[in-house]
């Protein structure tokens, strides 16, 4: 008798802790099933598409569909010159302020994780932290612009005042879709000049195929040593000037 209803409570205990499993496993999929949703519906994710700094010396990771998800598709880059991260941070900053957009927005951001210049000493920037950067955008940014329906993708930099322009955007393809609009942005913007320096390092790692390979593409550049309010200023320009441009 005893021994019965011992078997009787076993078998209980296994019928609650199978369907309950079941269930459990019902819910994760369903909740994947969601994610999928939620992914078609064009909700803001942010996904991490490349994590082995052992290997790569950095990690890549896109925030998606940021803006009107209706919208045609841009691409904006960051971090593949890692010391040249006070711009970056600052488009971040000045682009998730900037509402009501027109076009639907992925932002790829490249993280170096070693080997760059102190903050500062911009020029000559020859750690190998650079290179590592456009290696990280060539392996893992570059295929996924290139195949993602993108209408333009902008690669957002900065510089120790080198050039003859302090802020300015420009496609190291002349006569590219990119170059159109890359001068349309400085055509209204009072500060972003147009100016081509014919001098990229990282132009064969990302903007050249791209716009090579039917992806407008157009660097921004800003003088690293201006201050922040000016930076502020100059970027919400071009974030605004991008998302007016006629695509
Ligand atoms: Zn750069």
């Amino acid at each position: 008798m005893f021994k019965r209803k011992y078997i009787i409570i076993l078998i209980f205990i296994l019928v609650v802790f199978l369907s309950s499993s079941f269930v459990f496993n019902q819910f994760v999929s369903m909740h994947e099933g969601n994610q999928n949703a939620t992914n078609d519906s064009k909700s803001v994710t942010h996904e991490i598409i490349a994590n082995n700094s052992a290997q790569d010396g950095g990690t890549v990771e896109v925030i998606r569909n940021m803006g009107n998800p209706n919208g045609e598709k841009i691409a904006y880059v960051v971090g593949v010159h890692p010391l040249e991260n006070d711009t970056h941070r600052t488009f971040l900053k000045i682009f998730s302020q900037f509402d009501n957009k027109n076009y639907c927005y992925d932002v790829y951001i490249i993280n170096v994780t070693e080997d760059f210049s102190k903050y500062g000493q911009l020029s000559p920037d020859d750690e190998p932290g650079r290179a590592t950067g456009q290696d990280l955008a060539l392996k893992y940014v570059y295929p996924q612009i290139v195949n993602g329906s993108y209408k333009l993708a902008v690669d957002v930099h900065a510089h120790g005042g080198v050039y003859a322009y302090d802020t300015f955007v420009f496609s190291p393809v002349d006569g590219s879709v990119g170059e159109t609009y890359g001068r349309n942005v400085s055509n209204h913007t009072q500060n972003v000049s147009y100016y081509n320096p014919y001098q990229t390092t990282s132009g064969p790692y990302l903007t050249i195929p791209l716009n090579q390979h039917g992806v407008p593409a157009f660097y921004y550049e800003e003088n690293s040593y201006f201050s922040q309010g000016i930076k502020d200023s100059h970027m919400l320009e071009l974030v605004k000037a991008v998302d007016n441009l006629k695509l």
